[in-house]
Order: C-alpha cells, then sequence, then structure tokens
C-alpha cells in the first residue's frame, strides 16, 4: 500500500468499503477503473483496456469511459448483474489541500434502479429481501422508482415452497437473503438461482437483527412504536424489512421519502398461486417463448397508464378471497362498462398521464429535471376532468378512487408560474425558469437580452461604418464575442479594432466596447444559470413535501386504469359480470377460453358449459382424443375463475363463481426439463404440493396425469390419484386422462361423473367438435390425428391394418374368456392400452390396488 501513488491509495481505501461492486473512479471528465475492475469492464462494455502508472512495479490496468455518457454503460453493467459504484469527488478541486477527496456516493444495482432506460413501463422492478430463521421467513420487497414497499411472513408447512411462489409471483431483479443456521437444510438458494433469472447475494448478517430491524422501521417511516404499521413483536418481517431498508441506506446514500408506507399482507388474503399453475395458466406470459401475447395479460391489459399496467399485472398475480372486494370490483367495472361515452372521455384523459409514480419517486430522490416537472404539471391538467366526469356515479369503488384523486391544484400552480413549457433537460445549462417568477432572475435576463440586442445592432452599425458587406458579429466559448473581416476587407478595418485571432480566411477583432457588453452578458448569463439551478432545486425540495398526495392519486388512477381497462375488454369480447359468492359452486353456461378464442379468427370457437359443486359434480373426467380440447376446456374454466376472482367480468353466457381458495394445476408431460428433473419426476411433485394443500374450496386442473411413465404405473396412480382427491380432498377437480378405465370410478364414486369432448366420424376422417358431453368417450382415434398431423400415408395404412389385427385378435380372446362373468370384466380392454411382456409384471400392482381382479382378463393389446 505504501508504495502505490496518494492518488491509488485514495482508491484502494474506498475499493476495499465496495468490494463488491465494480467502482467507477472519476479523475476529470472520465470515470476511471482500475485493476480486476477494468479487466471486467473493459471485456463486458468491450472498451479498451490500458494501464497507469500507480506506484508498483506493473503498471494498474485501467479502462474509463466519459462521464457524460456514463449512464449508458452503467446499465449495460447493471443488467448483466454487476453492482456499480460511483465515486465523485466531494470536495471542490480549488478547496481541496492535496488529494482531493473523493466518495462513493451512490451504488447501483439491478435491484436498486430509478432513473434508467432499463425500467419497463408496465413492469415493477423489485428488490427483495429474504430472512430465513429456524421458524419461517420474513419476506420484504420494494419498488425504489415508485416507492412500493411490501411484506410477509412465511411460517407453517411447505416454507420453502411458498417462498418460490412468492418469489416467482413478485419476479424480483434482485435478492438479498439470510439464512440462520439450522433453518432450511435443503438448497433453497440454489433452487432459486436455478429457477429466476434473479441477481441474489447473501447480505451482511447483523442487518438482518431484530433490534437493528425495529430502528430501520421507525427511522424510515418516522414513527415510535412498529405496532402500527401491522407488525407483531415475532413477525419475521421486522428481520427482512430492517435489512432492506439498510441495503437501500448504504447503497443509495440519501433518504428516500418516498417510501413512506409499508404494506404487510398475510398470505390468506389474497389466492396463493403456486409456479406451475402460474406459469401452466399462462396469466402473464406464455410457456414457449415467455411472450405477453398470448397470455392473459395481453388479453386483458389495455391500461393506459405505466401505472395501471404494473397494477394490472399484480391483480392478475394476485386474485382475491374477499367476496365483498371482488363484488366492489365487479360493480365499478360494471358501471364502465356500460356507459360507453363515459368510457371514452376517460380513456382520453387517462391516455395523458405520465407515470406518476415513477415522477414522484424521482422528485423524492432528487433526481427529476425540469422536463419530469412539466409532464407532472401536464398530467394533474387531466385530474380534475376525470373527477368531473364521475360526477353522479360516485357510489362504491370509484367514489372511493374519486376520493382519492387530490386535483394536486397547487401542485400544478407551482410548475406552471416557475418552470418553462419546453425547459432544458440538463440543469446546468440554464432555460428552466419561467419569466416573472423570480425578479432578480428577471433583471439579469433583462440586462443578457439587451445586451444581446446591442450585439446584434453593432453588426448593421459597424458594416455601414466600414462599408464592409460582409462583416460579422460571432461569438466562441474562448474568445467570447468578435468582429470577424474577411482577408480580402482588411484594409478597410478601423484602427479602432483590437486584433484578436488570425483564421485562414479572415482576422478577428474586439473593441473595448464589445468587450464590456460581453462581460455584462456573460456575468448575467453566469448568474441566470445559477439562480435557475438553485430555483429549481428549491421547487423540487417543495415538492417533495407533497410526495404522498402524488403517490395516493397516482394509486387511485392507476386503479381506474385497470377497472377501465376491465371494462373495455368485456365491451370489446362480450364478457359478463360474474357472480361471485361464497357457495361451493361453480356454474357456467357457455364458458370460453379468453386466449383461445382471441387467437381463432370468426367467432371459431365453441363455448362448453361447466358445472362443478363439492358433492355429486365434484370430479369430472374428462375424455376425448387428442386435439379434442380437454385441455383448453379445463384451463378456460380456471381462467374464468382466476378472472372473476380479479374483479373482471369473464367470458360467458352466465357465471356463478364460488369463491375459490388456490387454483392448482397439473397440466400435460411438459417437457420441462432445464431443472434437470425427469419429466415424471416434475409431475409427481406438482402432484404431490397439490395434493398437500389443496382444500375443499381449492379447483384442481388434472390434466393427464401418469404419462410420463409406464402405462401401468400411470393408470395405477391417476387411479388412486382420483379416489384421493374424492375421497379425502374433497375439493372442485377437472381431470382428464387418456386412460379410459378411469371413466369406471363414476360407478363408485356419487362426486364423480364423465365427460368427454366430443367428435364427429366421418368415414376415415374425424371432425373436432370442440363440444363438452356427458358421456365417456369410447375411443381415442390416435390414428386419424397421426394423419391429421402428417404423417406420411404408409405409415398410417400400415398403422390402421395393425390396429385391425389386434381388434380382431383382442375379439378371439375375449370369445375364449366368456365363461368370465360381466362384472368382475374391467374395462382395461380399451383401445389405447398398450402393454408389453415387461409391464405385464406391473400388473400386479393394479390387482393388489383393487382395479382389476383377476390377471387373467387383461389382453394384449395394440399399441
Ligand atoms: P387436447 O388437450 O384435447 O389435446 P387442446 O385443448 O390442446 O386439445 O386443443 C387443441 C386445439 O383445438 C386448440 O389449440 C384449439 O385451437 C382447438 N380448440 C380447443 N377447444 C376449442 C373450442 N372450444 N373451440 C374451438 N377450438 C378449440
Amino acid at each position: 500500500m505504501s508504495k502505490l501513488t496518494p492518488m491509488m491509495q485514495q482508491y484502494m481505501e474506498i475499493k476495499q468499503k465496495h468490494k463488491d461492486c465494480l467502482m467507477f473512479f472519476r479523475l476529470g471528465d472520465f470515470y476511471e477503473l482500475f485493476f480486476e475492475d477494468a479487466e471486467i469492464a473493459s471485456r463486458e462494455l468491450e472498451i479498451t483496456l490500458t494501464a497507469r502508472d500507480c506506484g508498483l512495479e506493473n503498471r494498474a490496468p485501467m479502462c474509463g469511459v466519459p462521464y457524460h455518457a456514463a449512464d449508458g454503460y452503467i446499465d449495460r453493467l447493471v443488467s448483466k448483474g454487476y453492482k456499480v459504484a460511483i465515486c465523485e469527488q466531494v470536495e471542490d478541486a480549488s478547496e481541496a489541500k492535496g488529494i482531493v477527496k473523493r466518495d462513493v456516493i451512490r451504488v447501483i444495482t439491478p435491484g436498486t434502479l430509478i432513473d434508467t432506460n432499463l425500467l419497463e413501463d408496465k413492469r415493477n422492478n423489485y428488490l427483495l429481501s429474504l430472512y430465513i430463521s429456524t421458524v419461517g421467513c420474513g419476506l420484504s420487497y420494494v419498488d425504489i422508482s415508485t416507492g412500493e414497499f411490501l411484506c410477509t411472513e412465511i411460517i407453517g408447512d411447505e416454507i420453502e415452497q411458498k417462498i418460490i411462489d412468492e418469489i416467482s409471483k413478485i419476479e424480483p431483479t434482485e435478492i438479498i437473503y439470510f439464512i440462520e443456521e439450522g433453518s432450511i437444510s435443503s438448497n433453497l438458494i440454489e433452487d432459486i438461482k436455478k429457477r429466476f433469472s434473479t441477481y441474489i447475494s447473501i447480505y451482511d448478517s447483523w442487518s438482518f437483527e431484530k433490534d437493528h430491524g425495529i430502528n430501520q422501521i421507525k427511522d424510515q417511516f418516522n414513527i415510535v412504536g412498529i405496532e402500527g404499521l401491522g407488525f407483531h413483536s415475532n413477525h419475521l418481517g421486522i428481520q427482512s424489512t430492517g435489512s432492506l431498508l439498510y441495503y437501500l441506506k448504504s447503497t443509495q446514500k440519501r433518504s428516500l421519502t418516498h417510501i413512506n408506507k409499508i404494506n404487510l399482507y398475510a398470505f390468506k388474503e389474497k389466492m396463493i398461486l403456486d409456479t406451475f399453475t402460474r406459469r401452466n395458466l399462462e396469466l402473464t406470459e406464455t410457456i414457449r417463448g415467455k411472450n405477453k401475447k398470448g397470455s392473459l395479460l395481453w388479453v386483458l391489459d389495455k391500461t393506459l397508464t405505466a401505472m395501471g399496467g404494473r397494477m394490472i399485472r399484480r391483480w392478475i398475480e394476485e386474485p382475491l378471497l374477499n367476496v365483498e372486494i371482488i363484488n366492489q370490483r365487479l360493480q365499478a367495472v360494471e358501471v364502465l362498462k356500460e356507459d360507453i361515452l363515459l368510457r371514452r372521455e376517460l380513456k382520453e384523459s387517462l391516455k395523458q398521464i405520465y407515470d406518476l409514480e415513477r415522477l414522484s419517486g424521482k422528485i423524492a430522490f432528487g433526481s427529476a429535471n425540469p422536463r419530469d416537472l412539466v409532464a407532472l404539471k401536464k398530467s394533474i391538467y387531466f385530474l380534475p376532468i376525470i373527477k368531473q366526469l364521475f360526477d353522479n356515479k360516485t357510489a362504491g369503488l370509484l367514489g372511493e378512487l374519486l376520493t382519492n384523486i387530490d386535483p394536486l391544484d397547487d401542485i400544478k400552480n407551482l410548475i406552471d408560474i416557475s418552470i418553462l413549457e419546453e425547459p432544458a433537460l440538463n440543469l446546468k445549462d440554464g432555460g428552466i425558469i419561467k419569466e416573472g417568477y423570480n425578479k432578480d432572475l428577471d433583471e439579469l435576463q433583462r440586462a443578457s437580452k439587451e445586451g444581446k440586442h446591442w450585439i446584434a445592432k453593432l453588426e448593421q452599425q459597424e458594416k455601414d461604418r466600414t462599408g464592409i458587406k460582409s462583416l460579422k458579429v460571432g461569438y466562441n466559448k474562448i474568445f467570447g464575442y468578435y468582429i470577424e473581416i474577411s482577408k480580402s476587407n482588411l484594409h478597410l478595418a478601423p484602427e479602432s479594432y483590437i486584433r484578436k485571432q488570425t483564421l485562414a480566411n479572415c482576422e478577428r477583432y474586439i473593441t473595448p466596447e464589445l468587450k464590456e457588453i460581453e462581460t455584462k452578458i456573460l456575468g448575467a448569463e453566469e448568474k441566470i444559470v445559477d439562480i435557475e439551478y438553485e430555483q429549481f432545486i428549491e421547487i423540487r425540495n417543495i415538492l417533495s413535501l407533497e410526495i404522498e398526495r402524488i403517490q395516493r392519486t397516482a394509486n387511485a388512477i392507476a386503479e381506474l386504469d385497470v377497472l377501465y381497462s376491465f371494462a373495455e375488454v368485456a365491451g370489446e369480447s362480450n364478457y359478463i359480470k360474474p357472480t361471485v359468492n361464497d357457495s361451493e359452486v361453480i356454474d357456467i353456461k357457455e364458458g370460453r377460453h379468453p386466449v383461445v378464442e382471441k387467437v381463432l379468427e370468426n367467432d371459431m370457437f365453441i363455448s362448453n358449459d361447466t358445472y362443478i359443486n363439492t358433492e355429486d359434480e365434484q370430479l369430472l373426467i374428462i375424455t376425448g382424443p387428442n386435439m379434442a380440447g380437454k385441455s383448453t376446456y379445463m384451463r378456460q374454466v380456471a381462467l374464468i375463475v382466476l378472472m372473476a376472482q380479479i374483479g373482471s367480468f369473464v367470458p360467458a353466457y352466465s357465471a356463478i363463481i364460488g369463491i375459490t381458495d388456490r387454483i392448482f394445476t397439473r397440466v400435460g408431460a411438459n417437457d420441462d426439463l432445464s431443472q434437470g428433473q425427469s419429466t415424471f419426476m416434475v409431475e409427481m411433485s406438482e402432484m404431490a404440493s397439490i395434493i398437500n394443500l389443496a382444500t375443499k374450496k381449492s379447483l384442481l386442473i388434472v390434466d393427464e396425469i401418469g404419462r410420463g411413465t409406464s402405462t401401468f404405473d400411470g393408470l395405477s396412480i391417476a387411479w388412486s390419484v382420483a379416489e384421493y382427491i374424492c375421497k379425502t380432498l374433497g375439493s372442485k377437480t377437472l381431470f382428464s386422462t387418456h386412460y379410459h378405465e378411469l371413466t369406471q370410478l363414476s360407478e363408485t364414486y356419487t362426486g364423480i361423473k364423465n365427460y368427454r369432448v366430443s367428435v364427429k366420424e366421418d368415414k376415415d376422417q374425424i371432425i373436432f367438435l370442440h363440444k363438452v358431453l356427458k358421456g365417456s368417450a369410447d375411443k381415442s382415434y390416435g390414428i386419424q390425428v397421426a394423419r391429421l398431423a402428417g404423417l406420411p400415408k404408409d405409415i398410417i395404412n400400415r398403422a390402421n391394418d395393425i390396429l385391425i389385427d389386434l381388434e380382431r385378435k383382442n375379439s378371439d380372446e375375449d370369445n375364449h374368456s366368456n365363461d368370465v362373468s360381466k362384472e368382475s370384466e374391467v374395462a382395461l380392454t380399451s383401445n389405447n392400452i398398450d402393454i408389453n411382456k415387461e409391464e405385464q409384471l406391473k400388473l400386479e400392482d393394479l390387482v393388489e390396488l383393487g382395479i382389476i381382479k383377476d390377471l387373467k382378463h387383461i389382453n394384449l393389446l395394440e399399441t
């Protein structure tokens, strides 16, 4: 260390405290990176790696970026998961004794972005803190660009799974965590890393201590006790919140006044959707491609503001359980849906409103520029217009929202009288403050204007005096104002001109008067810039005291926007208001799949009814060939229930939805091998979590369970799972299967009913009718579907021959065994079971389970 140059010693001292960051060290007009940081940055940013003497034998590797273009480079590093520490000069160079003092003024991490192009308008950018103790988990998260702060604790069973589910809902960009010794033994963190592309790091253990947490919370929210916020004394969220607040302070190095409330939520208030279900139902993105297009969000999102866009995403991720709140939303949507004119006018206003949440975040953060304030003012202009639209429709939720919209007149007026309509972007260039706002400023502006006017006149005056037509008065930063005369006219230049600069084709002169005026103009302009800057900061500070009002308004506008969006979609796509109640029934008439119907053209979608209750129509076994529409039908039911519970109208003729506490899906043997688990393993673990968590009030979608293993393993599992759901769980269930044997369950259990998705046979072709009817399908039409899929004719013909042959053998054997009584026969003879010799061994399992009674009656069938 002692061999290093003084500046490098300073660098090292600061870097020591920010080991996990790439440090941008300000030197003149550049940010420089040194040593390993330089190597990483030059590689990641593709900039040249150089070196600099540092006092040691080897020069220090170095690379740099110009400070005025640093934002883009910082964004690139942060989006790759790096943390960037900005180290600036913190004293005036002219006042410094020795080396100018420097320090880190901010650390930028993926989860703490506030003012960058990396933020997506309609998506929150969350930073999440996890504290895992021996009894459970505290989980807190914040979006510092908007000020939202949420917290919960997870205790009880399946903690790890619930953590994963929450993270999959929240989609944080960055996670900090701490795990107490002796708590979770398994590899939760590894699991998180594998599943989510989020930046995760362990954080200082002491910041997760309870007392520290309590102090941080009191400090941030300016309160004397934390109970008022909803924390009980052992709430695990205290620890996660404390560390999160500390992390924010130590990275942002400034107060974050816009983070002024914390929303403590309990798991039981919202419907929990596990990661599989969220994905399977394609709520916010498609399974393949991960696109918004093709998701439920894509269908429902007609929001017009960025805040509304973020809120609708959250609503879809968190359906409600409270009938009253759901109905309030539905009523509001109804009002907006029915009044087309009102909706149109609302649209015009909402369209004009900027991102008030992020604007207020920037104001609090001290990073709002003059144009941000103009955007705020322009948005505020529409607030009273919106309030007026609803004159006599102020009941219920709409009324509440309208009350929460503060007209913010004072803020609008302040910006209106102070900030120019089209101000400069840069604070240090002037061109911000309106005339009439500040007397001194007006005076200086006048002086500068007069000076400029004098100079403008001077040109004509001197032209006349000298007779030089091409004489010009110009200005540059180094020499200031000058009079320019071309070489050919030099002989006409008056004696009194003082030569200042010689160029190839001309000479430049000054005169004492010109310099005098120039001093006035430049002096005035310098002062103008300073005063404008000061005034702007003052105005911004005044506004920062009003953040809460802006936030409350922003929130109300966001909610109004989402309700508008629901109404707009309902109107356009012919949705109806569902009846949501506490009953045990789901009764949908002519239901449709919101996404599939939108993708199919010309109203080609075939609607279907659904009736499920917890008694005699509790588990519906759905059979039908591939491509008939089983999955579509089952997802449609899940989506309609979910839509109803977020307060949206639904695609149906009518719908009664008894509140569902959770929706579970186990859909298809999807090829999710990314986590290194076999398809079957994934399928079974999904099924296991359903079995463990589902209640009587849950809706289960079980699609083709057992596919990933041998036929008889699969059938046995499917059979016993269906029985268990019916006998023990009592959950409302849609259960599709290609094991036709399962249709026999309806004979034993009154709660189980058979349905089939119908097809029509036309010679050797099949036509999919997509209609769900009572009863079970008799054939699987595998060969016809294969033909449709484009398998060569030879293969299709050969398959038909084999099928006929197998069916013939089958019926011969049937004849041989006609001494068996009809009752003991089981339907394992149906046409889509394939058995090979190995599998026969497993048939014993079926006998044991009581699915079949005697091995003698099993036939070897077609493939
Ligand atoms: P399955 O699960 O029975 O194999 P899917 O549900 O995947 O079948 O449906 C296959 C295709 O049939 C869908 O992609 C869709 O295009 C079409 N389809 C499904 N249901 C309907 C319907 N009710 N009306 C019109 N087309 C449908």
